[in-house]
């Protein structure tokens, strides 16, 4: 395991204050959260917890696609704490040499990584800690496990929402898929400002109580993380449509838009 922080094994949790992967994690009924956390997670409305499933729910369905369609390299960013399945099982399942990089700035992810490292004996999994905003940190230790001269799936799954404008968002998804080989994939879920705005303003206004910076975004403004790239059926749609075999049991509303993209 390589760490942005290896002098670190046991990273120092700070309790103090709410964390973005500690709040996701007490919405999905895991056990890896802190009372303050907890705090910011119980006063958001009950559909907090509809939109983290569904959330997850459509990542298990774009990795399944994507390892059937035999995709066998994944940089993850922005994974949170462990969860089964988590997305290497999803794909090792299909592609059982698949490698897979797992990144997260939260120390409390690091804690629980040894979880995300049980790889099937065939593939790898890895895990680095560094922000999606040192990009170049993170290309540069995805190298030494990704070939990026053969296709690499981007995942970015309930991350970008946590990186504002004002720090270069479209900026920063840009430079990482330019880093990546025709026939690369883009997988992208996030929050929308636009489709449930009251409920947008609500979590937005709670998650800031606790100390986290969100920025929800329009539709335009989240496809536009995928100028350039080839979205695959049916498009950028919630998460909640996004499904390629069989249309879904059944069809709940979602505040999260979805997609996956090739890049040409
Ligand atoms: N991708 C997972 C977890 C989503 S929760 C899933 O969809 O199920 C969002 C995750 O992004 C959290 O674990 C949080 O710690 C992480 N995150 C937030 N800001 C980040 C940043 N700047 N760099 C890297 N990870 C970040």
């Amino acid at each position: 395991m390589a760490t942005g922080t290896p002098d670190l094994p046991f990273p120092r949790i700070d309790t103090s204050k709410a964390h973005p992967a500690r709040v996701y994690d007490w919405l999905l009924g895991g056990k890896d959260n802190y009372p303050v956390d907890e705090a910011v997670g119980r006063a958001l409305p009950a559909e907090a917890h509809d939109a983290a499933r569904q959330n997850r729910a459509f990542m298990n369905r774009a990795a399944a696609w994507l390892a059937a369609q035999g995709l066998d390299q994944f940089l993850d960013i922005g994974t949170g704490i462990p969860t089964e399945p988590n997305l290497h099982q999803i794909v090792q399942r299909a592609v059982p040499a698949a490698r897979i990089v797992y990144t997260d700035n939260d120390p409390i992810v690091l804690r629980h990584a040894e979880a995300l490292l049980i790889s099937h004996p065939e593939g790898t999994t890895d895990y680095i800690q560094a922000d999606v905003r040192r990009p170049d940190e993170i290309l540069e230790h995805a190298r030494e496990i990704l070939d990026f001269k053969r296709p690499v799936v981007l995942s970015l799954i309930a991350l970008m929402h946590f990186v504002p404008d004002d720090q270069d968002a479209h900026g920063i998804v840009r430079g990482l898929v330019d880093a990546l080989p025709s026939g690369s994939y883009l997988v992208l879920s996030h929050a929308a400002s636009d489709l449930f705005p009251e409920l947008a303003e609500q979590v937005t206004a709670e998650y800031a109580k606790g100390g986290i910076r969100l920025g929800f975004r329009t539709r335009p403004e989240v496809a536009r993380f995928f100028d350039g790239l080839e979205l695959v059926e049916p498009g950028l749609v919630t998460a909640t449509e996004w499904a390629r075999e069989a249309p879904l049991p059944q069809q709940e509303e979602s505040g999260i838009y979805a997609a996956v993209a090739r890049v040409p």
